[in-house]
């Protein structure tokens, strides 16, 4: 299969002016014109010719070329129709790839799986549109689209609290809801003149393995969820005030606080300083007095 052209700074200049783009700030355009970081996205995300890859956001196809070369087949879906014929142009040598022109929160992943990989486990790698990275990785998760990992490209920030634990100030909802899908670990940082054009941020390459089973027991997954977000939606107040002030949680202050106490823990308590198995617990026990 033909070497990837794209990954340089004159390359990707040559294609951008043949045809007159423009970068759209609003979807979050900073393309890679680097290849020591493609190389390293490639051979982390462990790709092999029986893999499916769903690439998010292919911009003028330079990471879809590397990936065409690793994987055995990959759909990229792309929402910037004025990438879509400069898409065809730099994929032409390779036959193993589908560009779909839609919005990605829209796209019924499963279904791609179903249609391009008989069901069977995806990888998802991609250098994400950064305004929209959590609903992505959320919407993948949480609509159960069979995943065997996810090599990402996201804003470094974000990469810290999808891998850190209680105590830490980068802890919250996001670190509890990917850590109970995926074991996480960051890969590589990426700084911003490895982009085009330069983000106001610092990157990271973060790389999510799916757990095979889920890591702690829970009765409902919906219930741990909203209790998850009322402890994070008011951090400064404790996780008994903060479950009490819920709208989604119906209960007695007086029987959360027995809930929180059958932990082991005081009424004071922080929901910062709860691990995921906690969580699993105290949302166990506030569902059987539901
Ligand atoms: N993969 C390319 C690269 O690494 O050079 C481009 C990455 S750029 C950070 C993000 C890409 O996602 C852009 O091409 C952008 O147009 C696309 N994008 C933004 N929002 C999207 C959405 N909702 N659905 C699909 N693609 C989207």
């Amino acid at each position: 299969m033909k070497q990837p052209t794209l990954g340089n700074p004159q390359n990707t200049i040559e294609i951008l002016q043949k045809y007159s783009f423009s970068f759209q700030k609003k979807f979050g355009q900073n393309f890679l014109i680097d290849t020591h970081v493609l190389d390293k996205i490639i051979a982390s995300a462990n790709i092999t010719k029986d893999d499916m890859v769903l690439e998010i956001g292919p911009g003028i196809g330079t990471m879809t070329q590397y990936l065409a070369c690793a994987a055995g087949k990959v759909v990229a879906v792309e929402i910037d129709k004025a990438l879509i014929p400069i898409l065809e142009d730099t994929l032409s040598a390779y036959d193993n790839v589908t560009v779909i022109n839609e919005d990605v929160l829209k796209v019924d992943i499963n279904q791609l799986a179903k249609e391009y990989n008989g069901g069977k486990p995806i990888k998802v790698v991609a250098n994400l549109p950064y305004y929209i990275t959590t609903p992505i990785i959320m919407g993948l998760y949480e609509s159960h689209v069979p995943i065997e990992s996810i090599t990402v490209m996201v804003q470094k920030e974000v990469a810290d609290r999808m891998q850190t634990g209680p105590g830490s100030k980068d802890y919250g909802a996001l670190s509890l809801a990917v850590q109970y899908y995926a074991e996480p670990y960051i890969v590589a940082n990426v700084p911003p003149n490895c982009f085009m054009p330069r983000p106001n941020v610092g990157s990271a390459v973060i790389r999510l393995i799916s757990h095979k089973k889920p890591p702690v027991q829970v009765k409902d997954e919906q219930l741990m969820f909203k209790i998850i977000r009322a402890s994070f939606n008011q951090r400064r107040k404790t996780l008994a005030n903060g479950l009490n002030n819920s709208p989604e949680i119906q209960l007695p202050k007086e029987v959360i606080i027995g809930a929180i106490e059958s932990l082991g823990k005081g009424a004071s308590i922080r929901g910062e300083a709860l691990t995921l198995e906690e969580f699993a617990k105290l949302s166990n026990t506030i569902s059987e007095m539901l």
